[in-house]
């Protein structure tokens, strides 16, 4: 499958390969051609799968064969007309044709930046951000280049909607990304509001992780006859990343570990999850000072600071981000190859958003969680979730002294049944209860190397990496 067999227009295609994409992803195969025709979409599929480009590829091609509007003067242009003439230049509305919405600004930033890529060949489209955060001036200045494509957060768009500097009767794409998260953070209303201010012939495009419930229901009310495409990839269930927990008797044991594991060689740059803006801090300064380039990045820092974080992460001075969940929400750096959950999400989704920020765009990842004896329920409700067993690792000179207190040998997601264990351990893989230990019941190191998995993932064994069967 190409590109150009998607209908693509070669000026696309060009920029596509430049980018080094050479092949669509099963969501963007699926969603592409569907969206040059036109139609509404509803979309689930994991992180990291491309919908990005799923949907601004189709979008683009489709505002460039737009006929270019007539070649009236932009804002800018006759706001400067209007000054030669003395007259005081009236602000005019910018009328972009193309929407997407996302939940936070790190998003938006992303699109944007991906749709700039996406569109060098076509010199005449822009696109540009509406954030929160971003000085009202510099606002204003972006809004009368009179894009075609505004990429915003909900709250801000909504500003300048009311106060008429946005007019969005000429739209013709609308794209709700994450829309999920948008709910979760409270945007309903203001979705609710910028979708009535559209026209109704618009196209709707909207992703989100799940089409249940509250998001299932707007996503109905604001689309006309969608194609829902649902994607339950390899990508879907992590399988280019391995999993595992490590169980810590307190928090000197847990600090001890993450050092050692920090020094991993195959360890390029790791994002450490923490329950709270507090320990992300603290653990920063206990990681510089321990030699680590670590830095914090959490929702109360300034969007400054919160950039420059990004930035020296994605240019790779900073090695280790610690990071609460909103504000690593997105992270899209393909060098990531450890995630560290320091502490358990609160909700086995957040989990998944996680552990998605390494093995991006096909590599392979770490998704590594310290796991204290008491919260081995936490970890089953993972594992009931992503029906993926979560392997528990020990490192020598590392062991937890509390070793048999969380049998979790009830550990049996969807499908799981003692029968599907055809393998042993390995040589030399670890387990928390030591292989061989005959308790009767089937402890999680006997489902290991599951004769069934069928990994398309040739990483070569850490030692520590075991795999399951095709749950
Ligand atoms: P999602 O929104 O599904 O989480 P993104 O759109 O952010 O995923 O894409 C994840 C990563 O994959 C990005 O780095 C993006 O540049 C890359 N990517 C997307 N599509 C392709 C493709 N067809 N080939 C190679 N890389 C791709
Ligand atoms: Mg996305």
């Amino acid at each position: 499958m190409t590109f150009e067999a998607l209908g693509l227009n070669t000026s696309i295609i060009k920029a596509l390969t430049d980018a080094g994409y050479t092949a669509p992803t099963p969501v963007q195969q699926q969603a592409i051609p569907a969206a040059i025709a036109g139609k509404d979409l509803l979309v689930s599929s994991q992180t990291g799968s491309g919908k990005t480009a799923a949907f601004m590829l189709p979008s683009l091609h489709r505002l460039f064969a737009i006929e270019p509007a007539p070649a009236g003067k932009t804002p800018n242009q006759e706001m400067q007309a209007a000054r030669a003439r003395n007259e005081r230049p009236r602000f005019k509305a910018a009328q972009p044709k193309m929407l997407v919405l996302t939940p936070t600004r790190e998003l938006a930033l992303q699109v944007t930046t991906n749709t700039d890529k996406y569109s060098v060949n076509l010199r005449r489209i822009k696109a540009v951000s509406i954030l929160g955060g971003m000085p009202y001036p510099k606002q204003m200045q972006l809004l009368a280049k009179n894009p075609e494509i505004l990429v915003a957060t909900p709250g801000r768009l909504i500003d300048h909607m009311e106060s008429g500097k946005i007019d969005f009767s000429q739209l013709e794409i609308l794209v709700l990304d994450e829309a999920d998260r948008m709910l979760d953070m409270g945007f309903i209303d203001d979705i609710e509001k910028i979708v009535a201010a559209t026209p109704d012939n618009r196209q709707t495009m909207l992703f989100s992780a799940t089409l249940d419930g509250v998001v299932g229901n707007m996503a109905r009310r604001i689309t006309k006859d969608p194609q829902v495409i649902q994607i339950m990839s390899a990508a879907n269930k992590h399988e280019n990343i391995t999993q595992r927990v490590h169980f810590v008797d307190d928090l000197s044991h847990k600090n001890r570990l993450l050092d050692h594991l920090l020094r991993d060689e195959s360890l390029d740059q790791a994002v450490v999850f923490t329950a709270t803006k507090r320990d992300a801090d603290t653990i920063a300064d206990r990681l510089n000072i321990a030699g680590f380039s670590a830095a914090a990045l959490h929702g109360d820092m300034h969007q400054g600071a919160r950039n420059r974080t990004l930035d020296s992460l994605r240019r790779g001075s900073v090695k280790i981000l610690i990071a609460t969940d909103v504000a690593a929400r997105g992270i899209d750096v393909p060098t990531i190859t450890h995630v560290f959950n320091y502490d358990l999400p609160k909700f086995p989704e957040d989990y998944v958003h996680r552990i998605g920020r390494t093995g991006r765009a096909g590599r392979n990842g770490h998704a590594i969680s310290l796991v204290n004896h008491a919260e081995g329920m936490n970890v089953k409700r993972i594992e009931r979730f992503t029906k993926q067993l979560i392997p528990v690792n020990v490192v020598e000179g590392y062991e937890p002294k509390k070793t048999g207190s969380a049998p979790r040998s009830s550990a049996r997601p969807g499908g799981w049944k003692p029968g599907d264990n055809r393998g042993g351990a390995k040589p030399g893989q670890r387990s928390f209860s030591k292989p061989g230990s005959s308790s009767g019941a089937p402890r999680r190191e006997g489902s290991s190397t599951g004769g069934g998995y069928k990994g398309s993932n040739p990483r070569s064994a850490d030692g520590q990496r075991r795999s399951y069967g095709d749950r």
